[in-house]
């Protein structure tokens, strides 16, 4: 999971969603009419997609566990629990098919004294703040009570395909950094710029670029050869960036 930045809606589609939650209002606000809104809801369906597709990390990947492709609108404060917020563009995330119906299904873990929602969101924190990712195991480490529940939701730490793609994503990450390093050509290296940028589990790159801030720590993990190469294509405008 990276922070992710949410675009504001085009006032045409915020007047939309807002025409629709005063239907889900005066309908009784339960999930009933909430999901009876939310699937007749086809245009401004296509047009959140579209902006979440834009948003998603990479390749449109899901916003939870970085691998699939994002194809589900998935509403993080589920409608079960939050009808009235069944059109808050707030509360709409991009997840695969797998975080969102086998995974996270109507769940949201509340904290028991204040009722506040546990999980990570990656569009109003940066999720680093409560799960440190182990580059050499793939697994992630709960900081915080929110940390946990999140990886405990979305299977984070035990689905094995999962954990095995964040530790071989370390590796390519180090030999696409080697790789742009030595490329014979600016279009080669702008591809293995381009490679970095959008690949799968973009929280890899982003942990490999977190350990500039100790360099004892930087050259000990990725060593001199990899972290001469990220403070180049850090350093370089059209590198990371791109
Ligand atoms: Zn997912």
């Amino acid at each position: 999971m990276i922070p992710l930045q949410r675009p504001p809606l085009q006032p045409r589609l915020a007047a939309e969603l807002e025409r629709a939650t005063a239907q889900v209002r005066a309908a009784g606000p339960n999930t009933a009419s909430g999901r009876a809104a939310w699937r007749r809801a086809v245009r401004p369906k296509a047009q959140l997609r579209l902006m979440l597709r834009q948003m998603a990390p990479g390749l449109e990947r899901c916003m939870y566990c970085g691998d699939n492709l994002g194809t589900d609108i998935d509403h993080f404060e589920p409608i079960a629990q939050a009808p009235l917020r069944t059109f808050d563009w707030q509360n709409h995330l991009l997840a695969c098919a797998h975080c969102n119906s086998n995974r996270k299904r109507d769940r949201f873990p509340r904290d028991p004294a204040t009722g506040d929602g546990l999980l990570v969101d990656p569009c109003r924190e940066d999720p680093a703040d409560h799960l440190r990712l182990y580059l050499d195991s793939g697994a992630y480490d709960p900081l915080t009570v929110r940390g946990e529940a999140t990886v405990e939701v979305f299977g984070l730490n035990d689905r094995p395909e999962l954990v095995r793609g964040r530790r071989m994503m370390f590796a390519v990450v180090k030999a696409l950094l080697l790789a742009w390093q030595a490329a014979a050509t600016p279009a080669a290296a702008a591809e293995y710029a381009a490679a970095l940028r959008e690949i799968h589990h973009a929280d890899v790159l982003r942990t490999v670029l977190a350990l500039r801030r100790s360099r004892p720590l930087a050259l000990a993990v990725l060593g001199p050869e990899v972290l001469d190469a990220l403070d180049r294509i850090v350093a370089d405008p059209s590198g990371l960036t791109g």
